[in-house]
């Protein structure tokens, strides 16, 4: 690891000031960004420590049944919350999934956004091993090599990795928005779908956040009581997703749905929305067969990369326990 400054910044103005500078990284958590640095992955002159900065970690009811959670909230701190628990459970579920408790303890909820993928390749410690996200123009060990973890949709021939982070799949299935202040210019919001680039954008990228872009806060729509996250994985003690799904439901009073949501983990670059299958869901009862060949046929369009197509399954019955166990949640 290479030799780097360290400062604390006091306000979010002064570490907008910092981010514009180049070589500079900033620091929640640090549960990610320091495995980044021990491989090389960042290399920043200096490192900015967000962490005391005062009501950046605030969780805040807003006008119309919505929350707005900082960006330096610890996720426990969220998951914990009683307007989370009852209001958003499929977001409570994916942060209790998405660490142990040590992590979930330390990392906060924007830094858990901006996780990088964990293709073994991008996280090797070998840095002359290909790979097109960590060396422009160097080559995807993973398209040859070992590859039964990626992407069912999105990918490229340049990159067939996954984003690996669990609360932004719930926050996708709740059209969460990402609040940041940019330096020089006026803040953002930006729906948390359209937050990361596929590898057709660009593969240098995961997100469309701007140098000395900051992320201030999530800001969640109104509750979703009717929500779930599932999340299969090797072990269930703590391990990545193999695939994981974030679903929503609100029932009529004859217990069909009325409307539903989906969002896909560990399938792109991005949480993957089943909106065709969402509109088709409408009428039927959450435990109808037809919820079966819905999902199925929303992922006809799967183009499994590598040895990844046993994923094309895992994310049927996975988006199937989703939308059921949200019924039941309102049932
Ligand atoms: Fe790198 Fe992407 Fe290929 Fe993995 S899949 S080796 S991250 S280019």
């Amino acid at each position: 690891m290479r030799p780097f400054g360290y400062e604390r910044a006091g306000t979010i103005d002064d570490a907008l000031a910092a981010a514009a500078q180049p070589g500079t990284a900033l620091l929640a958590g640090g549960t990610e960004l320091l495995n980044w640095m021990r491989l090389g992955l960042a290399e920043p002159e200096r490192v900015i420590d967000v962490t005391r900065i005062a009501g950046l970690d605030a969780i805040d009811s807003l006008a119309g049944g919505g929350l707005r959670i900082g960006a330096i909230a610890r996720l426990n701190d969220v998951a914990a919350d009683p307007r989370v628990r009852g209001g958003w459970p499929v977001l409570h579920d994916a942060i209790h999934k998405a660490a142990s408790a040590q992590l979930r303890n330390l990392a906060t909820i924007g830094g858990n956004l901006l996780q990088k993928t964990r293709c073994a390749y991008f996280r090797s410690e070998d840095p002359d091993v290909p790979c097109n996200r960590r060396s422009a123009g160097s080559g995807c060990a993973a398209i040859s090599g070992y590859g039964d973890r990626h992407a069912l949709f999105g990918w490229t021939e340049e990159c067939i990795a996954t984003h690996p982070a669990d609360p932004p799949v719930a926050l996708a299935a709740l059209d969460a928005e990402v609040v940041t202040r940019r330096p020089g210019a006026a803040g953002r919001r930006i729906p948390i779908g359209e937050l990361y680039m596929l590898p057709g954008e660009r593969v240098d990228a995961d997100t469309v956040l701007e140098r000395g872009e900051v992320i201030e806060a999530l800001e969640l729509p109104a509750p979703a009581p009717g929500s779930a996250y599932v999340k299969v994985r090797e072990r269930e003690s703590y391990e990545y997703a193999l695939v994981a799904a974030a679903g929503t439901v609100e029932l009529s009073g004859d217990g069909a749905i009325s409307s539903a949501r989906i969002a896909l983990g560990s399938v792109a670059m991005r949480p993957w929305r089943l909106r065709a299958a969402e509109q088709r869901l409408a009428g039927l009862r959450p435990d109808a067969p037809e919820v079966t060949d819905v999902l199925r046929g929303a992922l006809a369009d799967a183009r499994p990369a590598a040895a990844g197509g046993y994923k094309v399954a895992i994310a049927v019955g996975a988006a199937r326990r989703a939308l059921m166990n949200a019924a039941r949640a309102v049932a």
